[in-house]
Parts: structure tokens; sequence; C-alpha cells
């Protein structure tokens, strides 16, 4: 089972990890966009964790939630709506249960996967998060629905994250910013999907060998 205490320790990991490539983040939207999602994702990942640290939530639910609000409020950029939409609708998927099985946390990410494209109106090779989200999400379902193990599918989550990652590079941006550069925008990594393999790295980095 997955905790809320699970849940804190997956968002206070992604906001290191944030901290730790922040200029990293920048530096690739320097290349096709305006030079922010660093400082963007800093300034939310440091707030969402102000804001659930100390005095978590009283559920995985509620947490997320708490995530998505504090994310929406706080990153003007793109980037803030879509990650907020994303832990919104994770956290309205988790419900008030104490607890949630891998299954129903994997269900609750393709739910938040649901909310970012809606929002965003991004598809699959248009070089944006959702280029690193929807395979890891995918590569989760596969594990868990072939028997694999939580951490094997965490592990595999973090793996297809980071690999369509990669694939971003070669792609023409279709939707943010980027897509203003048209075909230059080919050849450079997307900050977005950078940001969202950092997101699954660090859940695999700490829910690893939970709830199961
Ligand atoms: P802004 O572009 O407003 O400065 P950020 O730099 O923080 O915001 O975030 C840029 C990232 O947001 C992009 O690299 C891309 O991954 C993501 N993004 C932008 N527009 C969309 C969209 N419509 N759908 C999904 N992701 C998007
Ligand atoms: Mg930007
Ligand atoms: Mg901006």
């Amino acid at each position: 089972e997955v905790s809320t205490d699970d849940l804190l320790a997956w968002v206070r990991a992604f906001a290191r990890l944030v901290e730790e490539n922040r200029e990293a983040l920048t530096e690739l939207d320097a290349a096709i966009g305006d030079a922010d999602h660093g400082a963007n994702m800093h300034r939310g990942t440091t707030a969402a964790l102000a804001a659930v640290d100390g005095a978590p939530p009283a559920s995985p639910g509620a947490l997320a939630k708490k995530v998505g609000m504090t994310l929406v409020s706080t990153v003007g950029g793109a980037s803030g709506p879509l990650y907020g939409t994303f832990f919104l609708r994770v956290g309205t998927a988790l419900g008030d249960a104490a607890t949630a099985t891998p299954a129903e946390v994997v269900a609750a990410l393709r739910a938040g996967i649901e909310g970012v494209v809606a929002r965003g109106r991004a598809e699959a090779g248009d070089k944006t998060m959702v280029d690193a989200l929807t395979p890891a999400v995918a590569a989760a379902e596969e594990a868990l629905a072939a028997g694999r193990s939580w951490t094997e599918a965490l592990t595999a989550a973090a793996g297809a994250a980071a690999a369509g990652r990669d694939a971003t590079t070669a792609m023409v941006a279709r939707k943010g910013r980027a897509s203003y550069l048209g075909e230059r925008s080919a050849g450079h990594q997307d900050p977005g999907a950078t940001s969202a393999a950092l997101l699954l790295a660090a859940a695999a980095e700490t829910l690893l060998g939970r709830g199961a």
C-alpha cells in the first residue's frame, strides 16, 4: 500500500531533483523557449513541498490535491497549470482513502495525464511533457498487468520516461513556445519532458519496494 508519507517522499524527491537540475532545465528552455523552466519548476516544487511538509494532509489524495493547487497558483508558465492539473487529477482519482494500491496509483497517474491532455491538447510526438509521461504510465500499466512487482513497474516507468524524454530531441514542437521555432525546434531536448522524467525518477527512487 502507498501511504501519505510515501507520496510526501515522492514530492520531496521531485523537489530535490528539480533543484539539482534547475540550471539544466533552464538551459534547455533557453534553446527553444524563454529560459524560465528551471526557475518555474523550482518555485513551484519548493512552494508545493512547503505546503505539505510538516503538516501533511490526511490522505495521499489530499496531499496530491494540495500539491496541484500550489503548483497552479505559484507557477506562471505553461508548465504550472499543466503539472498542477496533473496532481489535482491524481488527487481526485485517489480520493480520501488512507492508502492506495499500486494499481490505484497507476490509475491515478493515468487520470493525471488525461488532465494534462485535456488542458494542453498535446498529442504524442508534439515534443512536450506528454511524451515522457504517457510512455511512463503505459509501462507501469503493462508491468502490473503482466503480474510484475510494484518495484519493477516503477523502474519500467522511470526508464520509459527517460526514453520518452530522449525521443523529444528529434521532434518538431507543435505545442507551447517551442512551436514558434517550427523546424528549428528539432535537435533540442524538450524542457518539460525533462522535468517529467525527473518526476518519474523521483517516484521510482522513493516508492521502490513499497506497496507490494
Ligand atoms: P513557458 O513555456 O510558459 O515559459 P515553461 O518553460 O515552464 O513554461 O514550460 C515549458 C514546457 O511546458 C515545455 O517544454 C513543454 O514540455 C510543456 N508544454 C508547453 N505547452 C504544452 C502543452 N500544450 N501541453 C503539454 N505540455 C506543454
Ligand atoms: Mg519557459
Ligand atoms: Mg515562460
